[in-house]
């Protein structure tokens, strides 16, 4: 029970501690907004507002500033509170020059430099690191694709000269260049998700073709599993969507289902029509995903602990859920540990 309870703690402040996300605006008006609520409640309810309660009150609103925002709206908030203070708050017996008074307010006012300091110092290190990845991710797309076309050749002419080791040792960098591929372009989508940059331009589209047509591909692409089709009432159901998007979305939750569950077993592609939506299913007999883990696995890096031996980076579900929402659609999961796992994409129609 602790153990949930601290995993989720995790995971919220782990969502929710973002301040390298919000633009100025956002970061400097949150606090003004704050101040201005304090000042109105102070004014409205003076009568039951204690003296010492302005310290704690403030306190809190620059520690909310600092986590929204970092430095400029922690220190902000902090010059602006002490201010608020000594005008709206102060007792009647207060004297400025007092050795107790002189105390508090330093006291306050270095509480309030290093809170913003601390949250900016993250707000940094995240900005860092996501310039990083982006610049990573991107440099890294020409010399894969110069490998996998080299990869090809070698493939290829292997294959001609009838020289074995040449025409595997090909195959393996072509797999290989794939799968970096894959979680290059995964990082690629994530850092456009960050920067608001990843669109979706909706058209019409029948989503029965889709789902046949990606189920096919992977059938292909994964001949160690069974990848099955299941029929549909309907030959045509028009849906406005993206329909790159949405094959990415199959095409991870299929290839999940290609990861996590044993060979020759078999995986099931559904598509139901409901009045206002449909709903895609894909549902495999591989190992299951407890029910703390469900809640998390469409989080950002997010991996189970039994997966940590599959490669993956834990994005695909994140950048799969995003996408989904930006159709304004949802997807989720339901899962019994050891039995398999329904993973479903709920569109509207
Ligand atoms: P990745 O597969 O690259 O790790 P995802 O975001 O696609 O990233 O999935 C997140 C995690 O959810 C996986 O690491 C795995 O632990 C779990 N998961 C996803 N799909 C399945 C599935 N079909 N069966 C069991 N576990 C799954």
């Amino acid at each position: 029970m602790l153990f949930k309870v601290w995993e989720q703690l995790k995971s919220y402040s782990n969502k929710y501690t973002q301040p390298h996300k919000r633009n100025r605006l956002q970061r400097y008006l949150f606090p003004l907004i704050l101040l201005t609520i304090l000042i109105s409640v102070r004014h409205f309810f003076a009568s039951v507002i204690r003296y010492d309660t302005p310290f704690l009150t403030i306190s809190f609103v620059i520690i909310l500033s600092a986590w929204f925002g970092g430095l400029g709206p922690g220190i902000l908030t902090t010059i602006l509170g002490s201010f608020i203070i000594h005008f709206l708050y102060v007792r009647p017996n207060f004297l400025p020059y007092e050795f107790e008074s002189i105390l508090q307010m330093a006291m306050f006012l270095t509480a309030g430099f290093l809170i913003s300091v601390i949250s900016e110092a993250k707000r940094q290190t995240d900005i860092q690191k996501d310039e990083f990845i982006a610049f990573v991710s991107h440099e890294m797309k020409n010399p894969l694709t110069v490998i996998k076309g080299y990869a090809e050749l070698i493939h290829k002419q292997g294959k001609i000269a009838k020289n074995k080791f040449m025409a595997e040792a090909g195959q393996t960098i072509e797999v290989y260049a794939d799968k970096t591929t894959q979680l290059v372009n995964e990082l690629n989508e994530m850092t456009k998700i960050d920067s608001g940059k990843i669109t979706v331009r909706k058209k019409e589209v029948n989503i029965v073709n889709l789902v046949k047509k990606i189920a096919n591909e992977q059938r292909t692409i994964n001949p160690t599993h069974k990848i099955v089709l299941k029929k549909t009432t309907s030959k045509k159901i028009a849906v406005k969507i993206d329909d790159y998007r949405i094959s990415q979305i199959l095409i991870n939750l299929i290839s999940n289902s290609v990861k996590y569950s044993s060979p020759n077993t078999s995986i099931f592609v559904g598509l139901q029509k409901n009045p206002g939506n449909i709903i895609i299913t894909v549902r495999d007999h591989g190992k299951g995903i407890s029910p703390q883990d469900q809640e998390r696995i469409f989080d950002r890096y997010y991996r189970t602990k039994d997966a940590s031996k599959i490669e993956g980076l834990g994005l695909g579900l994140f950048i799969s859920s995003e996408i989904a929402r930006l159709h304004k659609g949802s997807l989720w999961v339901e899962s019994q540990p050891g039995k398999g796992s329904t993973f479903y994409l709920k569109l509207p129609r």
